[in-house]
């Protein structure tokens, strides 16, 4: 046990069905890999995971056979056996919900969120992400690796492809804890809570990633016939076709109830952490480098060619004018909402502050970009956002000798 105890919501990592991101996520699929990546099942190219040592940790005899091959496939494909064998709960849906509901919502963080994502007009006036979490985000949860006791849980109330497909991804982040994780990168929140952009945040995207590409990787090594079954639960689950997504761009609260935006940002580790991870690592030895030491920004996972020596990320001063409640760091991914994905890879740093006031939520945002060209272009993206409400302000403001976009709007 860690010497200061970890808050349950802390210590948990959740697995979650992202059907219903799919499409929405294509267009910032775009800027990291080819959006096909779940339609043509590229994770199938053949990478250097074999564990040529053949380290499988023994496997207890009161375990069901079925958690025995999935634990044996995680300890093969990454390269070392566990150090202990990790327990697993497999339990049905009201005692899984059951588990969660007390520490899984986290009031701060989701307070956070919604002022900053209200603010910036990307989920609707009317949402409490708070409620939301308490229903759709627990409901959407099929199992989680709880850092504390070092158990999972899976949402059963059986063993079928489909649970122990999620078993499996739950057993990748028990083999990163066993192996990995060590490193005092916060991973979930409360942690990362005000700066969204941030090593712990990158860490959850690859980690994530890592578990959905092991995942995959199970399911294709699977026979024909746990294929056909796993897609029959998918089907009685999720209806026949993913759901065709909405508002794709521009990203916009389309109305009142709109949580587009917010369940993309909650699919994305999920939906694109395993092509980022393929493309920024390659082999077991840098994907264990990948998860231990993750890059500090999500610029850097997105544009893996470009260095620190080349680009260092520029720190901007945050906007003073307020005694704000929150201050952080939107980062590419956040801003592409706002500019866009081509006018947002041209990020080069920010600060925001964002705070309530009587009952609207405001932000003030500073970002740089690269070049005067980039900053053109940022502006430029900015506008369709500054259009859709006159109270949203564009310009370019010198900060501390450094010209920046300077977005403000209270919503
Ligand atoms: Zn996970």
């Amino acid at each position: 046990m860690p010497s200061e105890p970890i808050p349950e919501s802390v210590g948990v990592s959740k697995r979650f069905k992202a059907f219903m991101f799919m499409v929405v996520a294509m267009l910032l699929l775009g800027v990291v890999l080819p959006a096909a990546y779940f339609l043509t099942g590229s994770w199938r190219r053949q990478r250097a995971y074999d564990n040529a040592a053949g380290n499988v940790l023994d496997c207890p005899a009161d375990v069901d056979e079925q958690i025995c091959d999935a634990a044996e496939f995680v300890q093969v494909l990454r390269g070392r056996s566990f150090r202990t064998f990790p327990e697993v709960r497999v339990i049905g849906s009201d005692e899984f919900d059951e588990s969660l509901a007390d520490d899984w919502v986290d009031e701060a963080w989701l307070g956070y969120n919604d002022t900053v994502y209200t603010a910036l007009g990307l989920i609707g006036d009317d949402v409490d992400l708070v409620e939301v979490e308490r229903t759709q985000g627990i409901a959407s949860i099929l199992g989680y690796y709880s850092l504390g006791d070092q158990t999972i849980t899976i949402r059963g109330p059986e063993l079928n492809p489909f649970t122990l497909e999620t078993l499996v991804h739950e057993l990748s982040h028990a083999y990163d804890d066993q192996w990995l994780t060590s490193s005092t990168v916060p991973f979930t929140p409360p942690t990362w809570a005000f700066e969204t952009d941030s090593q712990g945040f990158v860490r959850l995207v690859v980690e994530e990633g890592m578990a959905e590409l092991v995942a995959k990787k199970w399911l294709d090594a699977q026979p024909d016939d746990v294929k056909e079954e796993y897609d029959r639960i998918i089907e009685q689950r999720y209806g026949s076709e993913p759901s065709t997504g909405v508002a794709v761009a521009p990203f916009a609260a389309s109305d009142s109830d709109s949580l587009d935006v917010w369940f993309l940002l909650q699919g994305y580790p999920y939906v694109s952490g395993p092509g980022i991870v393929e493309q920024a690592a390659e082999g077991n030895e840098e994907i264990d480098q990948l998860i231990t030491d993750p890059p500090d920004t999500i610029e850097r996972l997105l544009h893996p060619d470009v260095d620190d020596q080349d680009d260092p990320v520029v720190e901007v001063e945050a906007p003073t004018e307020v005694e704000a409640e929150y201050e952080g760091q939107l980062g590419e991914l956040q801003l592409s909402f706002v500019l866009g994905v081509d006018a947002a890879a041209g990020w080069d740093g920010d600060r925001f502050v964002a705070w309530n006031e009587s009952d609207r939520s405001c932000i003030t945002v500073h970002v740089a970009a690269e070049s005067s060209t980039e900053l053109a272009q940022m502006v430029d993206g900015a506008q369709g956002w500054q259009e859709r409400d006159p109270g949203r302000t564009v310009e370019t403001v010198q900060r501390d000798g450094l010209e920046v976009l300077r977005l403000a709007t209270c919503d």
